[in-house]
């Protein structure tokens, strides 16, 4: 099976603004990240504020052009951003951001706004009855559909917003942080509706957030980014049963678990990260409660573990294995 979406190793970075002092910096948001979606497949990327998660969102989507790498849709290029082959793609791939009332037209019936991507993309056919549709998808009423955003809660404001991603019939959606502005009974079910969605569609999905809890439930794969690089990559059950990164076990220790927890809890020290100011050799070095001497200066790269995962640590790479025997 060809992969949906292929990112191979991009990098994206952006010049900050003026300091106290007028001085700019370059940050390298994105930093030499190769993943790939399988149609059907739900990938969850996970990582603190800063670490280049929703950068990435945009370039899987072609919302952002990678500075070096790039970007595969179906086995072709991504096309330039704004472009009509951009555009004419833009179908086939829908985002759900985490604010649905931003997303949405205060001024507007959020039927309007469901059915506008089909007037945009030129889709003929009944569009009512398409919106119509879309509605009873998310589980929501005709008369819902009549009603403006500020008259819906923000669980029904989202579904609204995925009602309108999905109208297109898309075969892939970048999920950012979407149910992270919701209220925790709220979120299960919005995360649900999206597993529901998603299985019923074959749509590939990405599903960036900072809750290792909700993309526990959602994900069948697990990137854990830290300051613009991948630090683990494996299947969701291996990772959570048996995180292998540093920074992944701290992140999985905290999270609440659904059975007994098996990893003794890591309480993460010193500052979160700053992009703007990344630490010389393994990013995580100076909040790493294992740290060698060499992380200080030597970055360790991603490299195999186990069938199917990925980390990136100078503890688990192979030749530390075989001098630990
Ligand atoms: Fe910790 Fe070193 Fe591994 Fe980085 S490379 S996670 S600092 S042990």
């Amino acid at each position: 099976m060809s992969a949906l979406l292929d990112l191979h190793d991009i990098a994206r970075s952006y010049v900050t603004r003026k300091g106290l002092f007028g001085q700019r910096k370059l940050v390298r948001a994105v930093d030499g990240i190769s993943l790939t979606v399988n149609p059907g497949e739900t990938l969850g990327i996970v990582g603190e504020s800063g670490s280049g998660k929703s950068t990435l969102g945009r370039m899987a989507l072609g919302l952002e052009t990678p500075d070096e790498g790039h970007v595969t849709f179906d086995g072709a290029p991504m096309p330039s951003h704004g472009t009509p082959a951009w555009r004419a793609l833009r179908r086939q791939m829908q985002m759900v951001f985490q604010d649905p009332l931003g997303a949405l037209d205060r001024r507007l019936p959020v039927i309007e706004q469901i059915i506008e991507p089909l007037i945009i993309h030129g889709i003929d056919g009944d569009h009512r009855r398409a919106g119509l549709t879309a509605l009873s998808a998310v589980g929501l009423s005709a008369d819902h559909g009549l009603r403006y955003p500020h008259e819906l809660s923000g669980g029904q404001r989202q579904r609204v917003v995925i009602a309108r991603a999905l109208i297109t019939d898309p075969r892939l959606l970048v999920c950012d942080e979407p149910v992270s502005a919701l209220d925790v009974s709220i979120q299960a079910q919005v995360v649900n509706l999206l597993i529901d969605l998603q299985a019923a569609r074959g749509l590939g999905m990405v599903f960036i957030s900072h809750d290792l809890r909700v993309v526990r439930q959602i994900a069948a794969r697990v990137a854990v980014m830290y300051l613009g690089r991948v630090v683990e990559e494996a299947a969701a059950t291996d990772l959570f049963r048996a995180p292998q990164h540093p920074y992944t076990r701290a992140l999985v220790s905290a999270a609440p678990s659904p059975g007994p927890r098996r990893i003794e809890r890591v309480i993460l020290t010193g500052e979160p990260p700053n992009p703007a100011a990344r630490p010389t050799g393994c990013a995580f070095h100076p909040r790493c409660p294992v740290a060698l001497p060499r992380c200080r200066t030597e970055a360790p790269a991603l490299s195999r573990i186990a069938p199917g995962h990925a980390a990136a640590c100078h503890l688990l790479s192979p030749a530390a294995k075989v001098a630990a025997r």
